[in-house]
Order: C-alpha cells, then sequence, then structure tokens
C-alpha cells in the first residue's frame, strides 16, 4: 500500500511498511523529482523494486544506521547514499555496527550476525554523501534539508521537505511505546532534546517511520506525549526501587519494553541497556542511590 501527496513540489510517495511498519520495516519516502529519492527504504522488497530504474541514479538517504531503515538500500547500488558523519561508519560494516550497539563481546554476536544478514538483508553500503545538521540537496523542485536528531544513534536525522513543508521523522516515531534509546551510544537527554527541536520545524505534514505514517497539522501534543513515556518508564522504575533490587531484578520486570521476549538474551541486553541509562540518569538526579550491585530509591 501507499499514500500518496500531490504537492505543487511534485510527487511525494509514501511506501507504507507491512505488519503495521513495525520493525525490521518501516515507512519509507519516495521523492519523484529530477534526482529521484528514497528516505530510509526498508519496506517491502517488491514496492522498491518497482522504483529500482528511476532511483538507482537517485539519492537514497539513511537517517541513521537501524537495519529497519537501511535494509534495501543496496537496491540501488547506482544512487548516492547520504547520512550523517557518526552514523556512516556503521552502516558500511557490520563489527563497527555491533560496536555502536554494544554488543561486540557478546557470546550471542554470530546468532545476532547472521539474522542481520540473512533475515533482514543486512548489506554494508559505503555512504558516499556525508551531510551534517543545516545541510541541504536541491533536487529539482524540492529541496531537502538535514536536521540532527541525537539521542536514538548519535547520528538520527530527520529530514525536512521545504518547499512542501512536510518532516519525515523516521523514529520519533510518536507510537504509543515511546522513544528507544537501546544502543551503547543512545542518549536519553540528547532525545529529549531532538522531541523538543522538532517542535520548532512547523510542518504542515509529517512522516513516521513506524506506526501511522502520516500525520497531518501540529503534532506539539504527539511529541509531548511521546516524550513523557520517558517519565512513566522513570517513574515505574523509581516505584520498583522501594525495595533494593539489581539490575537483573529490574530487567525482568520488562519496564520499557512491557513484557519480555525471545531470544531472552537479547532481551535482556536491550532492555538492561535502557534501564542502565535511566538508572544513571536518576542517579545524577539524586533519585536513586547505588550500593555495590544494589539500587534503591534515595
Ligand atoms: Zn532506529
Amino acid at each position: 500500500m501507499a499514500a500518496a501527496a500531490r504537492t505543487p513540489s511534485g510527487e511525494i510517495l509514501l511506501l507504507e511498511g507491512e505488519h503495521g511498519a513495525r520493525f525490521p520495516d518501516g515507512n519509507c519516502l519516495v521523492i519523484d523529482d529530477e534526482i529521484p529519492t528514497v528516505i530510509d527504504p526498508a519496506t517491502r522488497r517488491l514496492d522498491l523494486e518497482r522504483y529500482q530504474c528511476k532511483l538507482g541514479m537517485g539519492l537514497v538517504v539513511n537517517t541513521h544506521y537501524h537495519v529497519d531503515h537501511t535494509r534495501f538500500s543496496s537496491l540501488f547500488a547506482g544512487a548516492d547514499l547520504a547520512a550523517h558523519p557518526l552514523d556512516a561508519p556503521a552502516i558500511g560494516s557490520i563489527d563497527v555496527m555491533a560496536h555502536m550497539v554494544g554488543i561486540e563481546d557478546k557470546p550471542w554476536l554470530p546468532i545476532w550476525k547472521s539474522v542481520m544478514i540473512e533475515q533482514w538483508n543486512y548489506t554494508p553500503m559505503e555512504v558516499t554523501r556525508l551531510v551534517n545538521d543545516g545541510d541541504e540537496i536541491c533536487l529539482g523542485k524540492n529541496t531537502i534539508r538535514f536536521i540532527h536528531l541525537p539521542g536514538h544513534t548519535p547520528g538520527n536525522m530527520c529530514v525536512h521537505l521545504l518547499e512542501a513543508n512536510e518532516v519525515y521523522l523516521a523514529d520519533v516515531d510518536l507510537t504509543p511505546f515511546g522513544p528507544w534509546y537501546g544502543n551503547r551510544y543512545s542518549d536519553i537527554d540528547a532525545f529529549l532534546d531532538s522531541i523538543e527541536r522538532v517542535k520548532t520545524l512547523g510542518a504542515d505534514r509529517w512522516y513516521t517511520a513506524h506506526g501511522e505514517g502520516v500525520i497531518v497539522g501540529d503534532i506539539t501534543d504527539r511529541l509531548d506525549a511521546f516524550a513523557s513515556v520517558i517519565d512513566e518508564r522513570e517513574s515505574r522504575i523509581l516505584e520498583s526501587l522501594a525495595e533494593p533490587k539489581t539490575l537483573a531484578g529490574l530487567i525482568d520486570e520488562a519496564i520499557v519494553y512491557g513484557k519480555r521476549w525471545d531470544p531472552p538474551e537479547m532481551f535482556d541486553y536491550f532492555e538492561g541497556t535502557m534501564v542502565s541509562k535511566h538508572l544513571a540518569r536518576l542517579e545524577r538526579a539524586g533519585m536513586v542511590e547505588r550500593d555495590g550491585d544494589l539500587f534503591a530509591r534515595a
């Protein structure tokens, strides 16, 4: 399925991801212009192949290194590939990505790698166009501006289509799940600053990589609701720490994900990474104290 918006600036088309655009799928944006462009090509392969010929000589944008945004970039081998310098190395190497995720020393690394490559089509790609905050590329009728929104990953970006005044938000996805910060260099405070920055963009139409896909009009309340999930998680952690607990004890409560999933080692890692970032933040704020392996409400 695809949702098309014909604007004075030409055709801008959202290709909707499968299964509610849930990982490892995502909604991807096609801009049919003199430089045909695709942002985050990670939806149905067949849908993307229809644009392969045209886009083969155009531009591919990866808003960040996660496979649910990059996995079919290799279909457009003749196109330029744009990404932020902080995320480009992980797009070019699965070993660098494993380091960025924080799992290079895990016993299950080989399983993760084989799933990435064989099931999710991770293909290392050379980023040929490094883009920084505020950089613009004129595609013909449309100009795209890159907005650096760190937090989810260090080099995470959204893309502002200036003439149409539309923004592809990528993983500031406004889903009820809330923000995700489960990689080594993910940062909760940077994510919150990035959400605030999105409020200043004032677009008329927004595209998310997951969830609804297209949202029209003011999204200030939606951004506040999205950010507030971080506070809700923190409140639940504080509630749980009325009794001192280890990190493993907190992980078992699945405060971020809501329930455990398989494989358990990977759940423990990603849930644990996010809970650890909350604990560090709460310690800095003087709300949690640590005694050896035990955490407790201060
Ligand atoms: Zn992501």
